[in-house]
């Protein structure tokens, strides 16, 4: 169970995917939590990523990269992975590929949250969190639409791209999401 969680912010990715990877016991990879973590312990790339983040710009693919590689060698991504708000540019996707390759892993589906606009304003200005001024949301909106995006084309292109309504409450998106990933429920339902 290899997963990308994608869509724009606010999206509800977050939420779902600490869910699901909880109850699929694989791990969840955020890499905004990375990058906030990294921030607050004040390590080179909270350093390097600071600026960026508090701009709501993105962090350059090189410093992304080189975390994702680095949590791809541990021993806890070899049964499957949550991926959620990576890749987040066309770079990002083509550098996962290779390591993809490179660490003979499956090529994961791809989950895109559909969600209106109204309600990612609504929802990240809820949450409250350092980055979530009502500039930033602004601007990450602006970079989700020119730098993210094409994702959604290059992933459907490979028909591994499963859309869900985000706009539905999150324990309704969970059900939406369970259901929509039957394989992934029956393997569940095999071990409980
Ligand atoms: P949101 O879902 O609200 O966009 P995230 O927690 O996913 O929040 O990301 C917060 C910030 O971290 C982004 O605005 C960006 O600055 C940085 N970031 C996270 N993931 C990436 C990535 N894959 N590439 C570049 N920057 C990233």
């Amino acid at each position: 169970m290899q997963f990308i969680f994608l869509g724009p912010p606010g999206a509800g990715k977050g939420t779902q995917a600490s869910i699901l990877a909880d109850r699929w016991q694989v791990p969840h990879i955020s890499t905004g939590d990375i990058l906030r973590a990294a921030i607050a312990g004040k390590t080179s790339l909270g350093i390097q990523a600071r600026t960026h983040v508090e701009a709501g710009e993105l962090v350059p693919d090189i410093l992304i990269m080189a975390l994702i590689r680095e949590r791809f060698e541990a021993p806890d991504m070899k049964q499957g992975w949550i991926l959620d708000g990576f890749p987040r540019t066309l770079a990002q996707a083509q550098a996962l590929d290779k390591l993809l390759t490179r660490f003979r892993q499956p090529h994961p589906q791809t989950i895109y949250f559909e969600v209106s606009t109204e309600n990612l304003a609504n929802r990240t200005l809820a949450r409250g969190r350092q980055d979530d001024t009502a500039a930033t949301i602004r601007r990450r909106l602006a970079v989700y639409q020119a730098d993210t995006t094409p994702l959604i084309d290059f992933y459907e292109k490979r028909e591994c791209l499963i859309n869900i309504d985000g706009n539905r409450s999150p324990e309704a998106v969970t059900q939406i999401l369970q259901a929509s990933l039957p394989v992934y429920q029956s393997s569940r339902l095999a071990r409980v």
